[in-house]
């Protein structure tokens, strides 16, 4: 089965809206085995539209088209796709009802417009929405499917679970493959992609697919197969070697993230833990809050950016700043056991480090973090060196003080 994505919207061309649309469908259409061979982004021009459905459909057995779906002026696809098929509007009255139950609801007055919106060809097929006003519509001419949804991210996927990947499972027997994704933390894609080498060629004659996803500081490395859990096996077998070597850095399977992972951990153990961080502002304690239940295991931190609330608060020597500075092994050192005592927990993770632009020297360039943990037994700490860019300094030093706290 054969797919273009046609994605509508002026937004998108402006870049003030990110495609997610587009490489969601993307993601998810290729994961159950069907071909995307083209993404196509154009303005709310009923002539772009209207070229770009013909052309689709030329071209693949299925065209999914979003945006445009909305009562405003600017949104003119569902008329482009109507005169396409040579086809008239007539008021859909189930979706009618949908959208008067909606306005009810929100206790909003009802007007003209939004009675257009249950407005749909005659030839449709009614993709219910369940999270909005417009519904989707499916399309068919010379054996060939237009499918055309909102563009509402949330609202399109749920028409597309609910109601298109059904039918489209059924009609092209597309199905869902087997994939496993392991997370590492804190080791560079080339350094993985070097490990995995030797397996490459024994995965892909066995059909299994290896696919990278990086993002700033974690890489993600998903193996499908095309041939359903059979080969759970052999994937297993590849990322338990991965696993020994990099024991340290590969912190788990599937979808839970890293603060989850580690929260489990602390959970299972147990045991408490506070934050002490200076340039990561609170993201870290953040990072933490963010996993439902997090209150078993998170006391509570402290956000001492200033040197005397470093030392004020936490105890650090005020020494430390004039000899060593403020980003270094002592500090995040004092500032850990400051805090586990402050806080009387297992386990407290501080943080000092210069996330940039300006601050850096040559011995201390922008990006030097020092991560301290103190635990029952022991306070430890690491220098880590991360890329210059501030945000993306202050997202891989929470990662990594995730990871290490992990360890
Ligand atoms: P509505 O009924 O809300 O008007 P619509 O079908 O007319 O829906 P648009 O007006 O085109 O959709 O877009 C609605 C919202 O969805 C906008 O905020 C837009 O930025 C967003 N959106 C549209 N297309 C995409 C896309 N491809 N990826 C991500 N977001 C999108
Ligand atoms: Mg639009």
């Amino acid at each position: 089965m054969q797919v273009e994505i046609i994605s509508i919207g002026d937004e998108l061309l402006i870049g003030q809206t990110i495609n997610t649309n587009a490489s969601w469908m993307g993601q998810e259409l290729s994961r159950r085995g069907a071909f995307v061979s083209r993404v196509v982004t154009i303005s709310d021009k009923t002539d772009a539209i209207r070229s770009a459905i013909d052309e689709g459909l030329n071209n693949a057995d299925v065209v999914l088209v979003t945006g445009g779906l909305g009562p405003t002026k600017d949104d003119v696809t569902k008329k482009v796709i109507t005169d396409y098929f040579e086809d008239e509007l007539y008021i859909h009255e189930e979706t009618l009802e949908r959208v008067k139950g909606f306005f009810a609801r929100m206790n909003r007055p009802m007007l003209e417009v939004n009675v257009q919106q249950a407005a749909v060809p005659k030839k449709c097929t009614v993709l219910k929405n369940m999270q909005g006003t417009a519904p989707g519509m499916w399309l068919e001419k010379n054996s060939k499917i237009l499918i055309s949804l909102p563009g509402v991210p949330y609202e399109m996927k749920g028409i597309m679970e609910q109601e298109v990947f059904p039918r489209l499972e059924h009609l092209f027997g597309l199905k869902q493959f087997y994939a496993k994704t392991a997370n590492l933390q804190g080791v560079g894609e080339s350094y993985i992609a070097d490990k995995m080498a030797v397996w490459e060629d024994n995965l892909r004659s066995n059909g299994l697919e290896l696919a990278y996803l990086p993002s700033p500081g974690l890489v993600r490395l998903r193996i499908t197969s095309l041939n359903g859990q059979s080969d759970e096996a052999l994937i297993d077998a590849c990322f338990r070697e991965l696993e020994e070597a990099y024991p340290e850095n590969l912190y788990g399977y599937g979808d839970a993230s890293l603060a989850e992972i580690t929260g489990n951990l602390l959970k299972q153990y147990g045991a408490t833990v506070a934050t002490a961080e200076s340039c990561t502002g609170g993201a870290l304690a953040a990072s933490l809050v963010s996993v439902p239940g997090s209150s078993a295991y998170f006391h509570g931190g402290f956000l001492t950016y200033t040197n005397e609330l470093k030392h004020t608060i936490l105890g650090v020597q005020q020494e430390h700043f004039t000899t060593v500075g403020a980003v270094s092994e002592e500090v995040v050192r004092e500032m850990a056991a400051g805090g586990k005592n402050k806080l009387n927990v297992d386990y407290c993770v501080s943080i000092s480090g210069i996330a940039g632009p300006d601050g850096g020297t040559e011995e201390k360039p922008v990006g030097t973090v020092w991560i301290g943990i103190a635990s029952p037994k022991r306070v430890v700490a690491k220098r880590f060196l991360f890329s210059d860019n501030r945000e993306r300094v202050i997202n891989r030093t929470v990662l990594s003080a995730l990871n290490f706290l992990r360890n």
